[in-house]
This record gives structure tokens, sequence and C-alpha cells, in this order.
């Protein structure tokens, strides 16, 4: 994370400057130390832009119960409501507006390469050995946007559970790699909108009933069939590309979750 490495140079300058050089040159590297992305300006409601799509993707886990956070580059309720619950989730000032603060937390919880801070492409990559993002039904490019999208969705939820390691057990699958696990023929795996997750300090249903709050339209777990030892989430509400209806759909009946 460059953001650190940024920091702790900022603070050896200052050591050797002295008096009110400090001050200025401590303040300063905060406002634009990402490698990733950089904000140059608050979102609010009524904001549209790049830089407000960039935002969406980023807080698309905190939507809330049963609902998503469209990447429509358009700030309306939703984003803002969004805002408001990661704000709440990392002790911020909750007011809905995404300024210094909010990018703040941003950039430490994000790598340089735009994953979260505890999801990485690698772990969500074609999940039979092969590794990359080829060989399904969509460009490497957005395969590799979608996991994007479903890792923030999962360190929101991974947030919501206490911050306890949640382990993927397989993320993009290829049309080959989906055909040697026995995965559905229009399985979400290929498209890089889902994720199988297993955790070793919350129980399978609660990240099944947790996670109906972090964005994810599809959620399978304990109780449906061949669902006893993960829970599979996914983003089939926001997958355009995929031969089934754009609605939610859980179910792990053993959990309550349907
Ligand atoms: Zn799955």
């Amino acid at each position: 994370m460059r953001v650190n490495t940024l920091k702790r140079a900022a603070v050896a300058v200052a050591l050797a400057l002295p008096g009110a050089a400090i001050a200025a040159v401590v303040a300063a590297p905060a406002a634009h130390a990402d490698g990733c992305y950089t904000w140059t300006r608050n979102l609010y409601q009524g904001r549209s832009g790049a830089d407000v799509r960039e935002l969406q993707v980023r807080v698309a886990g905190w939507a809330g119960n049963r609902g998503i956070v469209e990447t429509d580059g358009i700030f309306g309720p939703k984003t803002a409501a969004a805002v408001r619950r990661f704000q709440q989730a990392y002790g911020l000032k909750v007011d809905g507006i995404a300024g210094p603060e909010t990018y703040a937390k941003l950039y430490d919880l994000q790598d340089n390469d735009c994953t979260p801070r505890h999801f990485s492409y690698s772990e969500l990559d074609d999940g039979c050995g092969r590794g990359g993002w080829s060989g399904g039904p969509l460009s490497a490019s957005q395969t590799r946007q979608n996991a994007l999208h479903t890792m923030w969705k999962l360190e929101a939820l991974r947030r919501k559970l206490g911050d306890k390691p949640l382990y993927v057990t397989s993320g993009f699958r290829s049309h080959t790699c989906n055909d040697q696990v026995g995965g559905a023929s229009d399985s979400q795996h290929l498209y890089g909108t889902a994720a199988d997750v297993v955790s070793r300090t919350s129980s399978l249903c609660d990240v099944a009933r947790t996670a109906r709050g972090n964005g994810f339209s599809g959620i399978f777990g304990p109780g449906y069939p061949d669902h006893d030892d993960h829970v599979h989430v996914d983003s089939r509400r926001e997958n355009n590309s995929d031969g089934i209806p754009n609605g939610t759909s859980w179910s792990a009946p053993d959990c309550g979750v349907r």
C-alpha cells in the first residue's frame, strides 16, 4: 500500500525539518496518497460522473437489506444511504457526503490495484488453477471488473462479520473450469460476479444472513443442494449479460434465508 509508504516518507522528512515546516509537510500527503484512484472533489446527492461511479463500486457492499447500489455514475439516495452505512461502519462522521474523511478511509482500505485490503485478484481468478480472466462469456477486462465489484462487497460483508478472515473457495470460473466443477450452465461464476466463501469464525448461516445487507442479490447456503459447506454470493440483479432475470434469489433454508 503506497499510502503507508508516503506517510512514512512524510514523517521522515518532517523529523528532519524544524518548527512550522513540520505542520505543512505532515498535513499534505493524505489527499492524493493512493496508487489506484484519487478523488478530487466532494461527492453528494445530485452529483454525477466517473468519480461517482468509482465511489459506487467501493460502497456497493453497504447497500442495506435487499438493496443494491447501481454503478451508474449518478449519486442518488441509494448511494447516499450506502455512504452513510460505510461511514457508520468505520466510525466516521455520518453525513452521506463523500469528502476527505471518507476518501481517507477508502484509500486506507484499497490496494494500489484497486482491490480492497483483504481480497485480491489472484484469490478470485480462475478457480481451477489456471489463473486469469479469459474463457468465460465476457471479455477478460469486464470479468475482472466484475470481480473487483464482488471483492468490495465481500470487504463489507467481512467488516459486518467482525473483520475476521473470509475465505474465497471459488471466484471466477472459465467455461472449462465451471464444467470441471459441475457448476450450473449459466453460473454467475462465469461472469466474475460470484464468490463461494467460508469462515472459521462465523457460522455459514451467519454469513448467509449477513450477506443479505451487502448488495448480494444471489445467496445460496446451508439447506440448498450442494451448499452445506460454503455460502455462494453473487450479483445477478446487476448482471445484464446472463440469461436469467435481474432479480433477487436467496436460498439457505437451514438459516431462514429465502
Ligand atoms: Zn457458487
